[in-house]
């Protein structure tokens, strides 16, 4: 573990686990579920809003970063935390995932990554060494290996070319990274829904060793079924005593099914992105703001939620600023799915600590299972 670093188990229920990772900027709480601020804001959301949610870390995206402001100019300002206005920890992404998936004229060879802005289409180049540099102009508190990822499904060949050469750029991330005290690497196992792949990738990483073990590729298009089915083995690979963070990840049934299978950090688009198209989470599912039934109902989104959007407004007043466009509708939304999302970790924290976690999990879906609250 790097130093000034630490990751503290306090409580397990089947493979649930509970723990802390204390870093110099803050405690982060495990099962931890981190929003995204993809260019260096959560959308919608004052760094304080994003807080008072229940959030002890954000992740940030290298990729989009680079490219604007640029990671040089976010270092000369600073760095990220100064630059956004909040001092809690980071983790950004290497940049990879979102070359692969958003980059133009990408070319993939040994050394890394070169490609095309999507903003402007000026020529970058991404490898193991300048992804481990960005993260370190950007500040982050938990830097990714860089690694690379291919869509779902692939055949055997595809997948185990594409890990190896991911395991072979984490040793050159391990060794790029060097000593930094007070700041995490992690590594990146790969390896699809392969068992034996996903075992070699986890013997790799554990060679090298990091301070936290990602499962990566995965939620890129195999569905929950297979997601599961892969998570039922892959974080067991892992050791034991570091952190467990499975990337992208997800709805909040993908959530507790993760956390269920021993996964300990998840961040997704979801709550902040559904917020800004009127899609709102709440204990009973997904409740669409758009609907014409909520025109006249005085009920708040959920009366047992403590957010502002609930405390404040009712259905009638939120399906109205979206219809109408209105940016409070954005924030408003964003705010209560962020919220619920946090209360959601909590909850499972709360359970495994007090060895319910099964009960937890039943009655998450039991609720989901009886639908939105009845029309007026
Ligand atoms: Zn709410």
């Amino acid at each position: 573990m790097a130093q000034g670093c630490t990751f503290e188990r306090t409580g397990q229920d089947g493979k649930a686990r509970t723990g802390v990772i204390s870093t110099p900027r803050g405690d982060i709480r495990t099962p931890a579920f981190m929003p995204v601020g993809t260019t260096a804001t959560v959308k919608a959301m004052m760094p304080e809003s994003v807080r008072a949610t229940g959030a002890d870390i954000l992740l940030g995206n290298t990729y989009h970063l680079m490219l604007r402001p640029g990671a040089e100019r976010i270092h000369r300002l600073g760095g990220l935390h100064r630059f956004m206005n909040w001092d809690r920890p980071i983790l950004t992404d290497s940049g990879g995932f979102q070359v692969m998936s958003l980059a133009e004229l990408r070319k993939l060879t040994e050394k890394g990554v070169t490609f095309r802005s999507h903003i402007d289409g000026s020529r970058h180049e991404l490898t193991p060494e300048s992804s481990m540099e960005v993260q370190r102009l950007l500040g982050s508190d938990i830097v990714m290996a860089f690694d690379e990822c291919p869509a779902l499904p692939a055949d055997r060949d595809r997948i185990a070319s594409s890990m190896q050469l991911s395991m072979r750029w984490a040793a050159r991330s391990r060794e790029a990274f060097g000593d930094r005290p007070g700041h995490m690497l992690f590594g990146i196992q790969q390896g699809g829904l392969e068992q034996d792949f996903r075992e070699e990738s986890a013997k790799a990483l554990r060679e090298i060793g990091f301070d936290g073990y990602a499962v990566g590729g995965l939620a890129v298009g195999e569905g929950q079924e297979a997601m599961f089915s892969t998570l039922d083995f892959a974080p067991d690979m892992l050791p034991e005593d570091k952190p467990r963070y499975l990337m992208g990840v997800g709805k909040p049934d993908d959530i507790v099914g993760a956390v269920k299978r021993g996964i300990d950090m998840m961040d997704c688009v979801l709550p902040s992105r559904s917020g800004r198209t009127g899609q709102v989470f709440t204990r009973h599912g997904v409740v669409n703001i758009k609907n014409a039934r909520h025109s006249d109902d005085p009920r708040p989104l959920d009366e047992a939620c403590g957010c502002p959007a609930c405390r404040g407004y009712s259905r009638a007043y939120l399906h109205h600023v979206f219809r109408a466009g209105e940016m409070i509708s954005g924030m408003l939304l964003t705010w209560h799915n962020l919220h619920y999302f946090q209360d959601l970790m909590a909850g499972m924290r709360a359970a495994i600590a007090d060895g319910r976690f099964a009960q937890f999990e039943a009655e998450f879906h039991s609720q989901r299972a009886d639908g939105d609250i009845p029309q007026l």
